[in-house]
C-alpha cells in the first residue's frame, strides 16, 4: 500500500487512515494519508454528544461526531426531558428538532409506595423516544455542519489522540479537542488510567423497554413510578401510543428474582398484581451509581453520564448531559489557545450539578425505605407542600 503526503500535512493534525492490509500478519506497512482533519471531535451521540458536536459545528469548527451503534438505536432511559433540558436545547438552537419528534408533554407524577400514592402537577416535562430523539439531534448535528459515523468505536489516548476504528479502517486524529460523551457503558477511555470509574456496587441497575400496552399499574396522563425495596419502576405515554418503561433495581433481587421476577415484585408491593408480557424485551446497563477520577484533562473533556451519574428517580440525565454539552464553546475556545481548563470544566459542572445531585440522592435514599417514603407521600397529601415538593423535583433551571 503507498501512501502519500498531503500539500499542506501537518503530522499532529492530520488523519492518518490504516487501511487493513497494513495489518496482515501483524506487520503494519505506511500508512495512506488522508487530507481531512477535524478540530473536535465528539465520542458518542446519546444528547451530550450530539448537542456538543451540534454547538461545536455550528461554531465553525470541524466536527467529527463518532458513535459505536448502529444508528437509530434504542437506549436504556424513562424518557422524561426536564424543563432545564428542554430550555438549554431551545437555547442551543435544537428547539426545531425537538419538536420534530412530536414530544408529548407530561403534566403529573404519580409516586407510588405501599399502599399510599400522590401525584404532584409537574410543569414542562416532554416524553420523548430515545431513538428518535436521538437520530433527531444527529441530523441536527450534521445539518450545523458536523461529519458522522456510526459503527465506529473510538479510543482516546494517552497522547489525547483519538483512534477510530470503522468499516475495517482504523484512524488515529489529533484534533484541538476531544469531547468523551460515551456514557456509562462508554469504552473509549480503557486506556486512560486517569479517567478511571469509581462505581458503587451496590447500586441499582438500569432496565428499560418500549411496551405497545400500559404496563400495569401505569396512570395515561403523566409518570408513574412505583417504588419497593428492591428498586423502583417507571412508565409514560409516548406520542406515538407505545409506552416506555423504566426500572432500577437491586442487582441481588435481579440475581434471585430475574429481571420479570424483580419488576414485579415492585409492582406487587405497591398493590399491582398484573405483569408486564413475557414477550418484553428488557434491556439493561449496569451500575449506575459512579463517578470519574476526573472530568477533564489536556484537550479532553468529559460530559454526560461520561462524567458520572447517580440514579434516574428524578428524570433529569439527559439534561445535566444537555447543559454541560451547550456550554462547551468557552471552553473549546480556551483549549484552543493552550490553556488548561480541567480545573474550570470540572468545577463549573460540580456547581450546576451540585442541588440537583443532592435532591435526586435524597430522594433515592428515601425510595429505599418504601415505609418511610409511604409515610412522606401521605403527608404531603395532606400539607400544602405539594407545590413546593414538585418544584423541587422538576429541575428548570441550569
Ligand atoms: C433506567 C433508566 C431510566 C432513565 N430515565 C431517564 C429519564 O426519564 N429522564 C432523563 O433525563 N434521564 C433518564 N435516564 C438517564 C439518561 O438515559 C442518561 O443520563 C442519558 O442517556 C445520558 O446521555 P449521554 O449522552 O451522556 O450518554 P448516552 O445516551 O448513553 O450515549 C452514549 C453514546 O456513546 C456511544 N459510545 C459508547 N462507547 C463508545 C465508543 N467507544 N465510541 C463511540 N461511541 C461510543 C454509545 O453507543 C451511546 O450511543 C435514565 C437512565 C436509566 C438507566
Amino acid at each position: 500500500m503507498p501512501w502519500q503526503l498531503v500539500p499542506d500535512w501537518n503530522p499532529d493534525r492530520c488523519i492518518v487512515v490504516f487501511p487493513e492490509e497494513c495489518f496482515s500478519n501483524g506487520v503494519r506497512s505506511m500508512p495512506e494519508v488522508v487530507s481531512q482533519r477535524f478540530d473536535a471531535v465528539v465520542i458518542g451521540a446519546g444528547p451530550a454528544g450530539t448537542v456538543a458536536a451540534t454547538v461545536l459545528a455550528r461554531s465553525g469548527r470541524r466536527t467529527l461526531l463518532a458513535e459505536r451503534s448502529t444508528f437509530p438505536r434504542t437506549k436504556v432511559c424513562g424518557g422524561c426531558l426536564a424543563p432545564a433540558g428542554i430550555a438549554s436545547l431551545r437555547d442551543a438552537g435544537l428547539g426545531d428538532a425537538l419538536d420534530s419528534i412530536d414530544p408529548l408533554p407530561l403534566d403529573a407524577l404519580h409516586l407510588h409506595a405501599r399502599r399510599a400514592t400522590a401525584s404532584y402537577p409537574i410543569k414542562q416535562y416532554l416524553s420523548i423516544e430515545r431513538g428518535r430523539m436521538d437520530q433527531a439531534f444527529v441530523e441536527a448535528a450534521t445539518d450545523a455542519g458536523a461529519t458522522f459515523i456510526s459503527e465506529c468505536r473510538a479510543r482516546v489516548g494517552v497522547d489525547d489522540s483519538v483512534s477510530l476504528e470503522y468499516a475495517g479502517r482504523q484512524e488515529c486524529h489529533r484534533p484541538d479537542l476531544v469531547v468523551v460523551a460515551d456514557g456509562l457503558s462508554g469504552s473509549s477511555l480503557a486506556e486512560r488510567d486517569d479517567f478511571g470509574w469509581d462505581i458503587d456496587q451496590t447500586s441499582p441497575m438500569g432496565l428499560g423497554a418500549i411496551l405497545r400496552d400500559p404496563p400495569p399499574g401505569t396512570t395515561s396522563d403523566g409518570i408513574t413510578m412505583r417504588c419497593g425495596v428492591e428498586g423502583y419502576v417507571g412508565s409514560s405515554r409516548l406520542s406515538d401510543g407505545r409506552w416506555v418503561v423504566a426500572a432500577a433495581l437491586s442487582p441481588e433481587a435481579i440475581r434471585n428474582h430475574g429481571v420479570q421476577g424483580a419488576v414485579h415484585s415492585v409492582l406487587r408491593e405497591t398493590g399491582v398484581d398484573g405483569k408486564c408480557a413475557p414477550s418484553t424485551r428488557w434491556k439493561a446497563v449496569g451500575h449506575l451509581t459512579r463517578r470519574r477520577m476526573r472530568r477533564a484533562a489536556g484537550r479532553v473533556l468529559l460530559v454526560g453520564d461520561a462524567a458520572g451519574y447517580v440514579e434516574p428517580l428524578t428524570g433529569e440525565g439527559m439534561s445535566w448531559g444537555i447543559c454541560r454539552a451547550a456550554d462547551v464553546l468557552p471552553y473549546a475556545e480556551a483549549i484552543g489557545r493552550g490553556d488548561d481548563v480541567s480545573a474550570q470544566w470540572s468545577s463549573a459542572a460540580e456547581r450546576m450539578l451540585r442541588s440537583r445531585r443532592v435532591i435526586c440522592r435524597t430522594v433515592c435514599g428515601m425510595a429505599r425505605r418504601p415505609r418511610l417514603l409511604e409515610f412522606g407521600l401521605r403527608l404531603s397529601s395532606r400539607l400544602p407542600f405539594t407545590g413546593w415538593a414538585s418544584q423541587q423535583l422538576c429541575w428548570s433551571h441550569s
